[in-house]
């Protein structure tokens, strides 16, 4: 190799730092929001590997943006697919078609938010717990069961790959708030009520 040239590792490492790509987020009124996605045939492809990256670039700086935020789905940054990524604190995954396989008997009231249209607040009913299943982006099919805020979380992030947003499920009276309001008036802790039997 002459010198001068990179080898394969420094290119490697060149062609990451160059895709790094944090991705605008799709914002309220934005038809693609509103697309049933389509499925991810090969869960290892390199497209699914680039929208897991794009995805988490884009999550990364739109928590530092707005103080907020767990996860992102694909069709926020304009990719109509089956694809979640999911940050936490103590858990990170690129979930891959995934589904919602059953919920338990128990329902309770969020105050929702969205990178689609961060001001803004609703209270929304979702599942206590639920019972998720996804694949990886090795391939491997993973389950998980899910409680309180990340039950709600990932019940957001599904209705998303349906086209389905929080404000078209607000429950009880005044259902809408700006986060800047709410804040005022509520502590950071009533954004979750306590789990209560699902009324039928
Ligand atoms: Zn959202």
């Amino acid at each position: 190799m002459a010198r001068g040239q990179l080898h394969d590792g420094q290119k490697g490492a060149i062609l990451a730092r160059a895709h790094m790509a944090a991705r605008r987020i799709r914002q309220l009124g934005d038809p693609i929001l509103r697309v049933r996605c389509t499925p991810v045939e090969d869960p290892k492809s390199p497209a699914v590997r680039l929208l897991s990256d794009d995805l988490r670039d884009t999550l990364r700086v739109a928590k530092k943006k707005y103080d907020m935020g767990r996860a992102l789905s694909a069709p926020q940054i304009g990719a109509p697919v089956r694809v979640v990524l999911v940050e936490t604190g103590k858990f990170r995954a690129t979930m891959i078609n995934p589904e919602i396989t059953d919920v338990g008997s128990e329902d309770f009231l969020v105050w929702d938010d969205c990178f689609s249209f961060p001001n803004l607040l609703v209270r929304v009913n979702r599942a206590y717990r639920a019972s998720l299943s996804y694949t990886d982006l090795k391939g491997k099919k993973v389950t998980m069961e899910l409680e309180g805020p990340m039950a709600e979380l990932l019940q957001h992030e599904l209705d998303h790959l349906d086209g389905i947003l929080a404000i078209d499920q607000p429950t009880g009276l005044d259902p809408f708030a700006y986060k800047a309001e709410w804040e005022k008036h509520h502590k950071p802790e009533e954004r979750y009520g306590p789990p209560r039997p699902r009324e039928v």
